[in-house]
C-alpha cells in the first residue's frame, strides 16, 4: 500500500470571467509522503497558489475544480462535495497565506485567535484552550507566551505575525501544512527563522509541508522534493538535490541561472510569464525557450518519467 499522504491525479481548475474562461490549473498530478516537504516553485503567475488552493478547497467563487482526483490520508475526496472538503481542510489541512498581517484578525489578540482554533477544532474548554494556545506560542518561539498572548497583530513585526499564523495553522494538529510564500517581504534572517521553524514542526510532529515559493534559492536543505510550475502545469518534479544539481527542463535551468553567483552578472529569464487566458500553442514555455524546435510550437509534450523519482515535460529528454 502506498504511504502517500496526498495523491493528486490530473486535477483541472478553471476560472470563469464572464465571457471567457481561464485554465488556471492543468492536469496537476503530484504525490506527497507523510513527513515529506515539497516545494512548489515558479515565477509569480505560474499557477502555484491556485493549484494549492484547489487542493485545500479555498478557490475563489468564480473558480471550479472541474476534473481530477484527490486522495488524502487514504481517502478519496469527492471534489464536488463542498462539506467533506471543508471538514478535511479545517482539521487535517492547514493553509498559511503569504500576508500574515492581513490574514490575522486585527481586533483579537494573537493568543485569543489561537485559543479559538483549539475550541473550534479540538472542542477544548476555554481554560484548556488558553493553556494550549500558550504552549503553541512557545513552540513557534513567541516567548514568553504570556507576553505575546496579549499582543494584537499591529504590535508585532511581519515575521512575528507569520509565526502567529503558523501557530494558528498547527493548533488543529493538521497532517498537511500548505505555506504560501510565507517568507515573502521578510528580511533574509527572518526568512531563515521561519523556514527553520517549519522544519522543526516537520521533524517534531511528522507534519507534511508544501511550500509555495518563487525563490528557488530558499529550498536547498529544506525541501525533500521539488515541483517546478509554469502556466498552470508542472514542468519538472523530483528529488530536490537532483533537480537543483541536475535540472532537465529549460525552465528549471533558467530559474537556476537567475540565482546570484559571485563575480557574474545577474541573469533574468527573457520574456514574461504568459497570460493564462492567452496561452501559446504547443509547449507553453516555447516563446522563452532557447532550445525551441518546430514540434514545440505545435504539440505540448507529455510529462515523462526519466527515473523513478524524476519527471519532465519537455521533448529534450
Ligand atoms: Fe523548450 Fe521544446 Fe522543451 Fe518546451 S518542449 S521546454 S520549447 S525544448
Amino acid at each position: 500500500m502506498s504511504n502517500n499522504l496526498l495523491q493528486v491525479d490530473k486535477l483541472n481548475t478553471k476560472i470563469f470571467h464572464g465571457d471567457y474562461t481561464v485554465d488556471a490549473v492543468c492536469d496537476l498530478s503530484l504525490e506527497l509522503k507523510e513527513k515529506e516537504i515539497l516545494a512548489i516553485i515558479g515565477e509569480s503567475g505560474c499557477g502555484k497558489t491556485m493549484s494549492m488552493l484547489s487542493i485545500a478547497n479555498l478557490i475563489p467563487q468564480n473558480a471550479k475544480v472541474v476534473s481530477g482526483q484527490i486522495i488524502f490520508n487514504s481517502k478519496k475526496l469527492n471534489i464536488s462535495d463542498e462539506k467533506e472538503l471543508q471538514d478535511i481542510r479545517g482539521s487535517q489541512i492547514s493553509y498559511v497565506f503569504q500576508d500574515a498581517t492581513a490574514s490575522l484578525n486585527p481586533i483579537f489578540t494573537i493568543g485569543e485567535q489561537i485559543k479559538e482554533m483549539f475550541i473550534a477544532h479540538n472542542c477544548f474548554s476555554p481554560n484548556k484552550a488558553k493553556e494550549s494556545a500558550s504552549k503553541v506560542l512557545e513552540l513557534v518561539n513567541l516567548k514568553p507566551a504570556q507576553k505575546y498572548y496579549n499582543y494584537y497583530p499591529h504590535q508585532l513585526s511581519g515575521g512575528m505575525n507569520q509565526k502567529a499564523m503558523i501557530a494558528i495553522a498547527v493548533a488543529s494538529k493538521p497532517k498537511l501544512l500548505i505555506a504560501d510564500e510565507p517568507t515573502n517581504s521578510l528580511d533574509r534572517i527572518t526568512e531563515i527563522t521561519i523556514l527553520k521553524l517549519l522544519k522543526k514542526l516537520n521533524a517534531e510532529f511528522n507534519l507534511s509541508i508544501i511550500l509555495i515559493t518563487h525563490n528557488i534559492s530558499l529550498i536547498e536543505n529544506f525541501a525533500d522534493t521539488i515541483a517546478i510550475m509554469y502556466a498552470g502545469r508542472i514542468m519538472e518534479k523530483g528529488l530536490s538535490q537532483e533537480i537543483l544539481h541536475s535540472p532537465k527542463h529549460p525552465y528549471t535551468k533558467a530559474l537556476l541561472d537567475c540565482l546570484p553567483k559571485k563575480g557574474k552578472e545577474l541573469n533574468a529569464i527573457k520574456g514574461s510569464v504568459p497570460n493564462l487566458a492567452k496561452l501559446p500553442s504547443g509547449c507553453k514555455f516555447h516563446p522563452r525557450c532557447p532550445y525551441v524546435m518546430e514540434k514545440c510550437l505545435k504539440d505540448e509534450p507529455d510529462f515523462v518519467k526519466i527515473s523513478q523519482e524524476h519527471s519532465v515535460k519537455c521533448y529534450l529528454q
